[in-house]
């Protein structure tokens, strides 16, 4: 009743336009300057060449120039070729994931995909054939409904004219039996955790993987192992946000 009641009033009165990030009046559905000057200062601040992360208070990216490394990606060797987000895992954009991602407001995809196709055709090693979301397992899955990272695989797809495909990539229900396990092992059975279902589609292709936020890397990463083993040319991914590194 109280829905009905209020279409009602939104046709009698529609609510002026806002901007789906910060909530004062702009053009409808896409972030507002204001938003996207603060979003533009991110795209100025020196990231890691490789995952893309921001350095957080007191961390230090390494090397001068060109190539310029976070600890942790000059420690290690990912099986993707580099990540970029559209910013950093904080402020509007982390509570535009999060009214996304558990409050159901699927409308959010749209303007978030606008940002991650920004990001994505400033840095031209992001070129893909193909556009795959990271899968969620069946039980996540039917918990919420939906899953977030196909909503923005297709929005992104959409504004960058590359095909997605939600199948072929698939997670693996992970056993409870993990818990038990320290770090390494985890990450270990994670690796393990995808599943491509037909290698044909990315053998040889240059694969772009969509997530909503890049933490620790270890999806990112179990998924890029997963497409690398099955012959993907070249492996590269796209969040809303990461976390910045320290
Ligand atoms: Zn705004
Ligand atoms: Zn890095």
């Amino acid at each position: 009743m109280f829905a009905l009641w209020n279409d009602l009033l939104n046709l009698i009165f529609p609510p002026a336009p806002e901007c789906p990030f910060c909530g004062r009046p702009g053009p409808p559905g896409k972030a507002c300057g204001n938003c996207l000057a603060y979003l533009e200062g991110f795209r100025r601040e020196a990231h890691c060449s490789r995952c893309g992360r921001l350095p957080g208070k007191g961390a230090a990216l390494f090397g001068r120039g060109g190539t310029r490394l976070c600890g942790e990606c000059r420690a290690r060797e990912w099986p993707f070729a580099l990540v970029r987000a559209a910013g950093p895992y904080e402020g509007i954009i982390k509570e535009a994931i999060h009214r996304f991602k558990y409050a159901g407001r699927r409308g959010l995809a749209a303007p978030l995909a606008a940002l991650m196709a920004e990001a994505a055709r400033a840095e031209p090693l992001l070129a893909a054939d193909l556009i795959l979301p990271v899968p969620l397992a069946g039980e996540k899955l039917r918990h919420r409904g939906f899953n977030q990272a196909a909503l923005l695989a297709g929005e992104v797809g959409a504004l960058l004219r590359v095909p997605v495909d939600r199948r072929v990539l698939v997670k693996i229900v992970e056993t409870p039996s993990q818990a038990g396990l320290t770090r390494p092992a985890r990450q270990t059975n994670l690796e393990g955790a995808f599943k491509v279902i037909n290698a044909g589609k990315v053998c040889g292709r240059k694969v772009l993987v969509v997530d909503d936020v890049f933490t620790t890397g270890s999806t990112m990463s179990a998924a890029a192992a997963a497409l690398t083993a099955a012959g993907a040319a070249r492996v590269s991914g796209l969040t809303v946000a990461a976390a910045r590194f320290f």
